[in-house]
């Protein structure tokens, strides 16, 4: 039962982390059951996607995470309502998601996707170059946008030293960028990583936000 996992992997939860539930390629129908059982944050990685399920569960209250690699053509169809872009891999898709954050006429929460696996992926910012790109500032004009964090993906291995090493890498270096550039902006204070079979490690490693998906909603069929 989604309401019983749901609850037993809450009960997980330090204070101050939240659960989001990853919907993607998963029914309406287990999206209304999870939000009958107390769940308001979904992630979900399709645009088109998103915007169909947003439109058939209540409006009010639901908090939509953006998870996956977004492209910068579209941001503005979520602009309008999207509660946190997890996913920030350049700072040309930061810039497009402040213009329309502008246009909006609201701050979008983003995070900044760190590559810290070893597998070799085209998404993420080095550590490098997330620094490099913060110490230039031009971050700061951006004002239809707001940095919260920073989000990562650990490697696909069984190896759970090598799971929690990268999960503290990217930890320590948000502990740095928040010291070195946000010092004054409590709102920077997520960690997203951790999924269903890691978020347990995730979770001793400093994550505020897990996204898990199969292990609430079953496996995805494609
Ligand atoms: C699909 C996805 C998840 C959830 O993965 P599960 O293994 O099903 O928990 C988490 N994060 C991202 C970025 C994803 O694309």
């Amino acid at each position: 039962m989604i309401s019983d996992i749901l609850q037993e992997i809450k009960e997980e939860l330090p204070e101050g982390t939240r659960l989001v539930a990853v919907s993607k390629y998963h029914p309406v129908s287990a999206l209304q059951e999870a939000y009958d059982a107390g769940q308001r944050i979904f992630g979900e990685s399709h645009v088109q996607e998103m915007q169909m399920k947003r439109e058939q569960l209540p409006q009010e209250d639901i908090e939509w995470h953006f998870i996956g690699h977004l492209q910068t053509n579209k941001v503005k169809y979520i602009a309008p309502y999207v509660s946190l872009i997890h996913a920030v891999d350049t700072p040309k898709l930061l810039a497009e998601i402040s213009r329309q954050g502008v246009r909006q006429g609201r701050r979008i929460p983003c995070l900044l996707e760190l590559h810290v696996a070893q597998e070799e992926t085209k998404y993420g910012f080095s550590t490098e170059e997330c620094e490099s790109y913060l110490a230039s500032g031009a971050w700061q004009a951006l004002n239809g946008a707001e940095i919260r964090g920073v989000m990562c993906m650990a490697s696909n291995v069984d190896d759970e030293r090598q799971i929690a090493q990268e999960f503290e890498t990217a930890h320590q270096f948000f502990l740095h960028l928040r010291d070195t550039y946000f010092a004054h902006q409590p709102a920077f204070r997520e960690c997203s990583w951790g999924m269903s079979h890691d978020y347990q490690i995730a979770l001793r490693h400093g994550s505020t936000l897990i996204r898990v998906g199969s292990k609430i909603f079953g496996e995805r069929v494609y």
